[in-house]
């Protein structure tokens, strides 16, 4: 595996590629401290590079995407388990800069998708998905790969990322991953470390509360009670601060309120402690 911190190193090795073979070049952006969820993604971009293609792999902690009061710096960090990790998945390079490497002093140019940006995680975030598109189009820009791969689990951001390349015209294919779980259901993620013992066994409560839904939803209820069961599912646990439940159209992210006419998916937003859990279900009618 090559291990790149500079831009022009990925660049180069990108382009080395190119000029060999028309194999695919398939990225997975990540923010490290790896977990089975970030592993199932390199898989899927493995299959789809195929055996002759490349499957780069970036970690790289992006400060714009965290806001004044949030846990940049407390975010947990392990390059090394990270690298041995990737490597011995053959990923067949690393882009891990700093972010002096990422961002130009007096950088001016941001990448934002209006509506989207600020609805949901944007409200309890703001600033978070400009940071986000930003940081993926300068990761697509420097690394040209053919393909992408992205959590679901981050279900605003992958629709984030589907609209920016819609809408800009990025000759990138966005592949959406389901969500790898522990098996209490507890969604996968870089922060649950941060969980005291009595939060990390308060948290199944997030998929519990969504695995209910998805039985109502498929029973034909409105989307308004949907939403009010799983608000009081959720409240019912004391360790949890419920930031926001909503349930919204599973394309466009629109606001439901009526009965199921489409798949839509519900959104929560959690707070353990300090930390913020996000997970969700698409449900169908
Ligand atoms: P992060 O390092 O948290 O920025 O995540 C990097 C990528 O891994 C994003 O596309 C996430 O949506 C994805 N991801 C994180 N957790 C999981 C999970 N439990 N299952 C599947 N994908 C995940």
């Amino acid at each position: 595996m090559e291990l790149c911190t500079t831009k022009a190193a990925i660049r180069a090795s990108v382009q080395r590629w190119r000029a060999s073979d028309s194999a695919p070049v398939v990225l997975v952006p990540t923010m490290g401290y790896l977990h089975a969820g970030h592993m199932t993604l390199v898989e899927r971009a493995r299959a789809r590079a195929g055996a002759g293609g490349r499957v780069v792999a970036s970690i790289f902690v992006n400060p714009t995407q965290f806001g004044p009061s949030e846990d940049l710096a407390t975010y947990p960090r392990d390059p090394d388990r990270d690298t041995a990790m990737l490597r011995e998945a053959g990923v067949d390079a690393l882009f891990m800069p700093d972010a002096s490497e990422v961002y130009a002093p007096g950088a001016q140019t941001i990448v934002e998708p209006t509506e989207l940006s600020r609805i949901l995680i944007g409200k309890l975030r703001p600033g978070h998905f400009r940071g986000v598109a930003t940081v993926v189009t300068k990761l697509f820009n420097i690394i040209a790969p053919d393909a992408a791969c992205f959590g679901e689990k981050d279900y605003q951001q992958l629709c984030v990322i589907r609209t920016m390349v819609r809408d800009l015209d990025m000759a990138v294919e966005v592949i959406g991953v389901p969500t790898v779980r522990e098996a209490d259901g507890l969604a996968m993620s870089s922060r649950n470390v941060r969980l005291s013992a009595e939060d990390r066994a308060a948290a199944p409560v997030l998929n519990a509360a969504l695995g209910e839904a998805e039985a109502l939803a498929a029973d034909g209820v409105t989307a308004t009670r949907l939403r009010a069961h799983v608000r009081a599912r959720l409240e019912r646990e004391p360790r949890a601060d419920v930031q926001s439940v909503d349930i919204r159209d599973a394309e466009t992210l629109a606001a439901l309120s009526g009965p199921l006419e489409r798949p839509a998916v519900l959104l929560l937003a959690v707070r353990f402690g300090a930390v913020l859990l996000i997970d969700n279900r698409v449900v169908t009618p």
